[in-house]
């Protein structure tokens, strides 16, 4: 027989896959001797036989209950007993977190008897009723999906009648009633009253709620597998409504907006958890709470304290305080903003909790880029229209939406604003540039659901009178409707009306070298990340870059390098037309002239970015696209043409470049005449490309300079495409006095280079993988046609976890990359081997290249921080 149950005692921290993140940590601080009131764990993978075959596995409930016996012999309280009853908590919890997601239902074991029993020890009869129409809501909702807007309608209109002091024990007993109807009309059964059957209903619709709709939509959004399933906790419940000596809160050991260490977190006095998460009444700021119970408070920081040494981590907690004494019932390594990452991994080496390397791991690629984000500029800009809680920082401009459809459905950016938000929200979330509530602080679904995803969230705007209805809110007496657009920033709290211009974040200026390293917390901690990261990394990072400018930028962020420079842009322009001669030339003596033109511009351009990067290697790559790019179009072309002769008269040039657009058309131009083939079929091209190179390089170095220029060959598949090239340019640079030593070298870029990686590197002194176009020509597809085609379809069916565009599919292209790496360096162990597609850029793909045993990787200069990052990530 299979084990499906764990007690509290039995797990930790470690067994997050078996018991959900949640059910491991409450095992965690089991152990840890915290107050956890006692409880077990069902596993995932109960959970996942559940799902396979729609009925729980055999043996189940039985282990279930004996481990409940345990428990309430621990407590001496029975579920169902009359005079005493435990109730129980019956929670969701997967392997990664997924706030708001799943169901949780509390309250369980509540019925016509034991509701009396529960008045009877507590003393509140109030509570007690109350307790039991929570019950049935939240069952009735949770497992048979009865609309909690019906008895939400009732308790509003129960809430109306009564005093200021609230509904009386009396109405509540009513209420119960009413409830009870609203649950057997829409079920066609009544109320369970059995407290087994509540809970073994409990547990399967908590298995259910892995597939709800919602949980599916937020896990394709955070790439967490389908295929997991929940685990669920069943615990003693505790109470935070028994009075105004109970309460509830969430709490954070720093701040996860900004990593500042202080007291951060929400208390709800006389109310249940989910009350606090839901946004629904206004909370009270936690260090209130030493006012309020110091005992618990001081407890509660001693807690927090304990948390952050053993997890060595921000940790988030959720607590309640049931007369007086406190319970925790939830803690985790919270979720943070990306600055809020970078801060607290700094402050944690400060503080002797973990190493450099270890602080590396806990902030990533992507953190960085958010980081890059532009910011409000502020000069000149109106007051704010209103000022709500900063939740999830960012600058967003955008339209004024009310529901979430509208936000979806979107193609410009706008604001989705709403009183509160619910997980029915998430797509219209996930489809805004921002989110903006009247409700709610920094722990409401909105905040939590939008810094997870790295959303600009402003929530708790109470100033916001929102009227979704009419389409508009109200602030005073100025009026916002929907489609006016607003900004606002995610880290101050500030709205206002109209858009604000942007301008570049200080993360971005720091690394732009306009700020100093230690301009405020924040850039201080992503120098020292980055400063460790460049010191620990074996992978080299250069840039792509094909101007001085790009070059000089890419230098200030940190390249070693070119690892790209195209040459293809500096034929266009004015250019143009000297190409055009090449194209059009009749015999040697045109071509060459044309060619004899174009020498001394790319000599300049070489120069230029060759001075830029002075002392560092210039991957130079020989010209690439079909020419025919370089013509106008065929059917500019051909109306141009027509319009001439129209009008009778000569259409000149335009007739020959008509006719030679005619003969070059090719039906996929990707797989044509490009890269080393034009070079083999156009005489001279590739050598006046050579001598630009050599010529610009010994002009430097005749200036004093240190110019370390490399040549590139494009689309090579076999050796002796390579070898051509290399004889010619050989002959070429012997011809040129006082040029450096330049290597030639090749790009990896279709399946039979790499396949035949060994002959190549004979001839190479370098590889350069370009993983755009393997990636194109080993799947059979052209990215410019499928991307907006069917990669769509493909994402949502999770065929591709990912567009193997953004990272490296390392299966299949990958597999070609380590074995031309292995096949290369055997052949010729000096082999340099670097990647210059935009998977340099991409954190995953640049762990994989780091573990490919690459020399570089080289990106688009603004990603050189990334990747810096990345690297350094991949060598600790
Ligand atoms: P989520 O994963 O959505 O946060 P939880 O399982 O944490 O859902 O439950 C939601 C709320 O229910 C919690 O915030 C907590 O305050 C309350 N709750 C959970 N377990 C108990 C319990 N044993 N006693 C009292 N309240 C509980
Ligand atoms: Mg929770
Ligand atoms: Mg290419």
């Amino acid at each position: 027989m299979p084990k499906y149950v764990y007690d509290f005692i039995e797990g930790d921290r470690s067994r997050a896959d078996l018991l959900g993140g949640k059910g491991a940590n409450l095992a965690e601080m089991t152990r840890l001797g915290l107050p956890v009131p006692p409880g077990f764990t069902i596993s995932t993978d109960a959970c996942r036989a559940y799902l396979a075959t729609g009925t729980p596995p055999a043996g189940l409930f039985e282990e279930v209950n004996a481990h409940l016996r345990e428990v309430e012999a621990r407590l001496d309280r029975w579920l169902g007993d009359a005079r005493d009853p435990l109730l129980l908590a019956v929670r969701s919890g997967g392997r990664y977190s997924m706030p708001g997601m799943m169901e949780t239902i509390l309250d369980i074991g509540l019925n016509d008897t034991t509701v009396g029993g529960l008045a009877a020890r507590s003393g509140d009869e109030r509570f007690a009723w109350d307790s039991y129409r929570r019950l049935i809501q939240m069952f009735g909702h949770t497992v048979y999906g009865v609309p909690t807007e019906e008895f939400a309608h009732e308790l509003e209109s129960v809430r109306a009648t009564a005093g200021a002091a609230g509904p009386s024990a009396g109405q509540l007993r009513d209420l119960v009633e009413t409830y009870k109807k609203i649950f057997a009309r829409h079920v066609g059964r009544d109320f369970p009253q059995a407290p087994h059957e509540q809970l073994f209903l409990a547990v399967n619709s908590v298995f259910e709620s892995w597939n709800s709709e919602r949980a599916r939509i937020y896990r394709r959004q955070e790439r967490i597998p389908d295929d997991l399933g929940t685990a669920v906790n069943v615990m003693a419940m505790v109470f935070g409504n028994l009075g105004p000596d109970s309460g509830t809160g969430v709490a954070f050991t720093r701040d996860p907006a900004t990593g500042a260490r202080g007291v951060y977190g929400d208390y709800l006095a006389d109310a249940q958890g989910e009350d606090v998460v839901a946004g629904i009444r206004n909370t009270t700021p936690l260090p209130e709470l030493e006012r309020i119970d110091p005992v618990s408070f001081r407890r509660l920081m001693e807690i927090m304290d304990t948390l952050e040494r053993h997890y060595r981590d921000l940790c988030d907690i959720e607590f309640t305080i049931e007369r007086g004494t406190l319970w925790m019932l939830q803690t985790r390594v919270g979720k943070r903003t990306a600055a809020a990452a970078f801060v607290i991994a700094a402050q944690l080496v400060d503080e002797g909790l973990i190493s450099a390397d270890e602080a590396l791991t806990r902030v990533t690629g992507a953190q960085l880029a958010q980081l890059m984000f532009p910011a409000f500029d502020l000069t000149g800009a109106p007051g704010p229209l209103a000022v709500g809680v900063g939740a999830s920082p960012g600058a967003a401009v955008g339209r004024v939406v009310f529901d979430s459809a509208a936000a979806a459905a979107a193609t410009d950016p706008v604001i989705l604003v709403r009183r509160e938000t619910n997980p029915d929200d998430l797509p219209g979330m996930i489809a805004a540039a921002g989110v903006l509530t009247s409700r709610g602080g920094k722990t409401s679904h909105a905040a939590v659901v939008a810094r997870g995803m790295g959303r600009t969230c402003v929530c708790g705007a109470d100033a916001l009178a929102i009227d979704a209805e009419r389409g508009e809110f109200t602030v005073g007496d100025e009026v916002v409707r929907a489609g006016d657009v607003i900004s606002i920033d995610g880290t101050s709290g500030r709205i206002w009306r109209g858009p604000v211009p942007v301008q570049p974040s200080p993360v971005s200026r720091y690394l732009a070298g306009e700020l100093s390293p230690q301009a405020d917390p924040l850039v201080a901690a992503v120098h020292r990340l980055l400063d460790h990261a460049d010191a620990v990394r074996r992978l080299g990072v250069r840039a792509n870059a094909d101007t001085p400018e790009d070059a000089r930028r890419a230098r200030r962020l940190g390249a070693g390098g070119v690892g790209l420079c195209r040459t293809e842009h500096m034929f266009l322009g004015e250019r143009r037309e000297l190409v055009e001669r090449l194209i059009l030339a009749e015999g040697p003596a045109e071509r060459e002239a044309a060619l004899a033109a174009l020498l001394p511009l790319q000599r300049a351009d070489f120069a230029g970015i060759l001075a830029a990067m002075d002392g560092l290697p210039v991957t130079i790559r020989l010209l690439d696209p079909p020419l025919h790019e370089f013509l106008p179009a065929l059917p500019e072309l051909t109306a141009r043409v027509a319009r001439a002769e129209a009008l009778g008269a000569d259409p000149g040039r335009d007739g020959t470049l008509l006719a030679a657009v005619r003969r070059m058309h090719e039906s996929n131009p990707m797989l044509g005449l490009r890269g080393v083939r034009l070079g083999l079929v156009v005489p001279g091209l590739f050598a006046m490309q050579v001598r630009a190179v050599a010529e610009a390089a010994a002009q430097r170095r005749r200036a004093g300079g240190d110019p370390r220029p490399e040549l590139m060959v494009p689309l090579v598949g076999d050796v002796r495409e390579l070898a051509a090239v290399r004889l010619e340019a050989e002959r070429v640079l012997a011809e040129v006095a006082d040029a450096p030593e330049i290597p030639i070298g090749t790009m990896i870029e279709v399946p039979r280079a790499a396949l035949t990686a060994g002959e190549i590197a004979a001839e190479a002194h370098f590889f350069s993988f370009g993983t755009n176009d393997l990636t194109q020509t080993t799947w059979a597809f052209s990215r410019d046609d499928v991307e907006g085609s069917f990669f769509g379809a493909y994402l949502e069916r999770g065929i591709f976890p990912v567009s193997p565009f953004e990272s490296i599919d390392a299966k299949g292209v990958g597999r070609l990359i380590r074995l031309a790496v292995a096949e290369g360096r055997a052949a010729r162990p000096e082999l340099t081997v670097g990647v210059c597609g935009e998977h340099g850029g991409d954190p995953e793909s640049v762990a994989f290249f780091a573990d490919a045993g690459l020399d570089y990787v080289s990106c688009s200069p603004y990603r050189v921080p990334i990747a810096r990052l990345a690297a350094g990530r991949a060598a600790v």
